[in-house]
């Protein structure tokens, strides 16, 4: 495997939260392959915007390496590297207002990415056109101001300012979610179409497990700051692997495998010998864990490899593996 864009070592951030630190990451060990579509999944909270604005370079670290295309990053960026980092990973965000510049027409917004790069005058319009058009959006709409446009247009612009400068990395958080639901389709094939054209390596963070599962070849799941599983996508959703990934696929997707993998495990939690659970220590899941036995509070489970090459972090793989199994069967 050749080396990977993207190279996340125990990538940790805390804020302070009254007396208190907030682990938003923690420990976080991540790869993105160039031109590869990587879903980032979890609930509201654990981690996943900010995973995703540390790669981007706009939230600094508290510990960890990070090595991009090779790289090992500074831990502060100057200017100069900002702007180096900047043309090569973009990001696209919930709020399409967030990118845009509301005194700058359309037009100018499209081109301010290039300018970084040294593409001025007409080189640098034409390209913006190009772009306009790439989006479906008319020419007209480049002689607009950001609040002239709907909120779906308003995304094509976001995606065609973070496509423009042909970043490796695009990083795209829950870009539908603000979003009609009418539209969300055609800015979902919009990225797809986009992503594949220029082969740009996709960090997808999405509420939308649907789109998650549609888009992206791996799937990592996040739970308080930690990467809980990771694996192909088919993989991940066919047979989850980790009680937080059945709980959230059960959850969120009808009448999909999670759903029969969470019937099936009923049982193991009532002959599982529960022992009160200490979150201090052990598994973080293990207080909503409906597999959890006492061994799961005493120490932290790790992201193991199996059989199907996904990974999850759980004390108790071998029981779901059979669950899993017995399922298949
Ligand atoms: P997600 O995107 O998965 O919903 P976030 O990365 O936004 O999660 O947030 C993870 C945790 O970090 C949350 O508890 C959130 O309140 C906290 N958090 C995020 N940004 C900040 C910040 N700038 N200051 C303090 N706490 C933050
Ligand atoms: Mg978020």
């Amino acid at each position: 495997m050749t080396a990977p864009f993207v190279d996340l070592h125990e990538l940790r951030c805390h804020f302070k939260s009254g007396d208190n630190l907030l682990a938003a990451v923690d420990g976080v060990n991540l790869q993105i392959a160039a031109g590869e579509v990587l879903g980032l999944v979890g609930e509201s909270g654990s981690g996943k915007s900010t995973l995703g604005r540390i790669i981007a370079g706009l939230q600094s670290r508290s510990a960890g390496n990070i090595v991009i295309d090779g790289k090992t990053m500074p831990h502060k960026y100057s200017r100069r590297q900002f702007r180096a980092m900047s043309t090569q990973i973009q990001m696209v965000f919930q709020d399409s207002y967030a990118s845009l510049n509301p005194r700058m027409t359309i037009l100018a917004s499209l081109q301010e990415p290039l300018w970084s790069l040294g593409v001025k005058g007409q080189a640098a319009r034409d390209k913006a056109a190009y772009w306009l058009d790439r989006v479906g959006l008319p020419q007209s709409a480049g002689e607009r101001y950001p609040h002239e446009l709907s909120g779906g247009q308003r995304q094509r612009i976001g995606i065609a300012r973070a496509f423009i400068a042909e970043p490796k990395l695009v990083i795209c958080d829950e870009p539908v979610s603000a979003l009609d639901v009418s539209v969300q389709a055609q800015i979902i094939n919009l990225l797809q179409e986009l992503q594949r054209e220029h082969n740009t390596a996709m960090l997808f963070i999405a509420h939308d497990l649907a789109v998650v599962r549609f888009l992206a070849s791996r799937t990592a799941v996040m739970y308080l700051g930690e990467i809980v599983e990771i694996g192909p996508t088919a993989a991940v959703f066919e047979s989850p692997r980790h009680p937080y990934t059945v709980r959230l696929l059960a959850a969120h997707l009808d009448g999909n495998p999670g759903e029969r993998v969470l019937r099936t495990a009923t049982p193991v939690k009532a002959i599982a010998n529960r022992a009160p659970l200490a979150t201090d220590g052990g598994c973080r899941f293990a207080p909503r864990c409906q597999m959890a036995e006492a061994a799961c509070s005493n120490s932290p489970p790790w992201l193991h490899a199996s059989r199907v090459k996904t990974e999850a972090a759980c004390h108790r793989l071998v029981d779901i593996e059979i669950i899993n199994s017995k399922l298949k069967a």
